[in-house]
Formats: structure tokens, sequence, C-alpha cells
């Protein structure tokens, strides 16, 4: 395949992708509530020949193109759901939805991957191998809709598969990539701690939840500077933590939500372990009972090797060598874990900032946007993935 040929074909449709991330834009759905969404999507992929299966998994879209030759198969993904943030920017095309916005920009990998399938499917003659274009829903809120895509087969004779996502925040033009951990296992805990409420003059016959919370929240930051090997990495934040409204009144009970960040399994169980123990013993010590859930959030996205070295030599082709970056690890999570758990692949970063540096905000910000070219330059990485891959 031309390469260049596919390039020029994206250039001339760019202006589709951003009608398509515009309208994506003024109608966002939330995580498991998408309806229109993939709808849109599979009307796209029929109305361009490719074939669909919807409801997969739930409410992911899965199109396969295949080509006039042989070759391998490539799955291309990305997510499609918004997040329950009131979009507060000022342009033509902001949310028409109250309290819904697509605050991350998957309205733009949506686009992307769309624009990607447009000029596929008009060289299918000359494509090598087949394609799979993965539409998910439910990134943003575990158990995710990678999983059960994953489990309904979306990756059933794919040899391959590659990831995008846009960051507001990085220079347009900038591809990140890296082997090895991308992003954090991300699991929460919630603590419910039950004492015995009373007067705040009488504390004698009340069991604080006050204090036994207080106290759960400074133990709890002795796990990863004790417990965990220094040479690891692992990070526990209490991010809420609720009791009480009255001055002088001791409340029954006390609430902690936190998040437990890790890579390895065995820091991941560890970390666990701990947060169990550490709440048992400070529970014990101040005569309160606890409950605590534990919730298993998305592994850590694992990028393979050889897939990633071949990323950032195809994304050097679309950009140039300067501009393809080591990406950093991140100890945020993503779903696309599952996929490279099953088949060999990489998950890889896309600059997006806007020139205005005001209008600049940080993804999942209620004033959140990004460059639309970077779709361009997401069709055009993956565009040459596919032309590349059996050379
Ligand atoms: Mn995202």
């Amino acid at each position: 395949m031309d390469v260049h040929k596919l390039h020029e074909a994206l250039e001339e449709i760019y202006p589709k992708m951003v009608d398509i991330r515009r309208d994506l834009h003024q109608h966002p759905e939330l995580s498991f509530e998408e309806v229109r969404t993939p709808q849109m999507i599979a009307d796209y992929l029929t109305d361009l020949g490719i074939e669909v299966r919807t409801e997969v998994g739930g409410r992911g879209v899965v199109g396969t193109l295949r080509g006039g030759k042989e070759g391998k198969t490539v799955a291309l993904r990305a997510d499609f759901d918004a997040l329950p943030i009131q979009d507060e920017k000022d342009v033509p095309y902001k949310s028409t939805v109250p309290g819904t916005m697509h605050a991350c920009g998957h309205d733009g990998h949506t686009a992307a991957l769309l624009g990607t399938a447009t000029v596929l499917a008009k060289h299918r003659e000359e494509l090598e191998g087949n394609v799979v274009f993965i539409h998910q829903f439910a990134e943003e809120v575990p158990p995710g809709g990678a999983k059960p895509m994953v489990e309904d087969g979306c990756l059933d004779g794919v040899d391959v598969v590659f990831g995008a996502h846009l960051q507001s925040n990085s220079p347009l033009g900038n591809i990140y990539a890296r082997e090895g951990y991308q992003s954090a296992a991300a699991d929460m805990f919630h603590i419910k701690i039950n004492g015995k409420g009373g007067h705040g003059a009488y504390p004698h016959q009340a069991i604080d939840p006050v204090v036994t919370a207080s106290q759960l929240v400074v133990h709890l930051q002795q796990i990863v500077s004790r417990s965990v090997d220094p040479t690891e990495s692992a990070v526990l934040t209490v991010g809420s933590i609720q009791s009480g409204d009255i001055g002088n009144v001791i409340p029954d009970t006390a609430y902690l939500k936190g998040t437990i960040r890790t890579f390895e399994s065995d820091i991941r169980d560890l970390m666990e372990k701990r947060l169990k123990q550490v709440t048992e013993a400070t529970c014990v010590a101040s005569g309160a009972s606890y409950e605590i859930d534990y919730l298993r959030g998305y592994d850590p996205v694992w990028n393979h090797a050889e897939e990633t070295a071949y990323l950032k030599e195809v994304a050097a082709d679309v950009v140039g060598e300067e501009k393809v970056k080591e990406a950093k690890v991140t100890m945020g999570g993503e779903d696309f874990c599952y996929y490279t758990q099953k088949v060999p692949g990489t998950f890889f970063n896309v600059g997006a900032r806007l020139s205005d540096p005001e209008l600049v905000y940080p993804h999942h910000h209620p004033r959140f946007d990004f460059d639309e070219k970077a779709m361009l330059v997401t069709a055009k990485v993956f565009v040459s993935a596919i032309a590349n891959i059996n050379k």
C-alpha cells in the first residue's frame, strides 16, 4: 500500500473527522449508557461496507475489514464514553447534555478511528490482511468495556493490537510510546468505621470514629513508606473522609474512600493485605469495628517490546523522529490492559495541545479541549501501522 496516498486521503477527509468529533462532542453519553454513539458508529462502518458486530460485550461495536491480499490481522481500538462533568467551554460544539461531556478526548479517538476506517475501506483491494476496528464503550468506569469485549471475542484471530490516547497537555504532533508498564493497576477501597456516638463533652462514654478515622488516614500513609520495597512503585490516597455534622456530637460512624495504584502483582497483593491489617489494628486499638470493601480495578497496561518499537518506527515516518518521545509511565488507569494481555500490542499517546495556552486544560476538566489536528496525526499513525505491518 502506498502510505503517502493513504495519508493524502486522510487529509482530504479530515473535515469529516472534525464533523464526527463535534457531533459526538455535542451528544456525549456516560459509561454503560451509550446508545446513540454505538448506533452512529455501527451505521457509519456499515455504510463503508465493513462487516459490523454490535452489542459486543455489552455496548461495543466491532468492524472487520477484510483485505484483498493475505496478511496479518491488526486491531485498532478507540473508546467512546464521556464523563459526568458539566461542559464549561465556550465553543459552538459544546455538549448539549447537562452534566455530561467528552472531557477525556474519547470523541476524538472515535473520529480518528472512523477516519482511518474510511480510508482503509476505500483501499481494501490493496490491503494485506484484515483490520479490526474495536469501538469500546465504558472506559472511564470499572469494570469497563474492554474486558467483556475481549471475552466476547473482539480479539479472535487478531495478531496485534494498537490503541491511542490524545493528550491535551502535550505538544501537537508529538507521539509518546514506551515498552513495559504504561499505566498502573487502579484499585479502590471503601472503609466504614463503626464507633459509638455520644455527647462531645463525654468522650469516655463513646467510641469516637472521627479520631479513629484520622489515625487511620495517617497510619495508611506508612504502608508505602515502610512496607513496600523502595525500588518498587505504589501510591495510596484517601480521597474522601466523612463523619458527623455537629461540633459537639460524637457520631456513630466514619467513612473513608481511597485508591491504591501499583504495577507488580505482588506489590498489589501486599498493599491490599497491609491496608486490611492496618485498618484492623487501628480499629481494634480504639474499640471500633469496621467494614472494608476492596475493589480491584483495571490491571496495569503492558506494552510489548517488539510492537512498541514498530509503532515508534512508523510514528517517526509520520511526525519525524525528533517528535517521537519515550512516554512516561503513569499511575493512572486504563482498561487497554485487557487487550495486550491477550495479544501483543502497544498503547501510545498523541500530543493534542491547543496553541492558545489560555485554552489548555487537563483531562477531566470542565474546560477540557484538544487540537483536532491530533486526530489526523492519530489516523496517519494507524494507517502507517497497517500499511507496513506485513513488510
Ligand atoms: Mn481517557
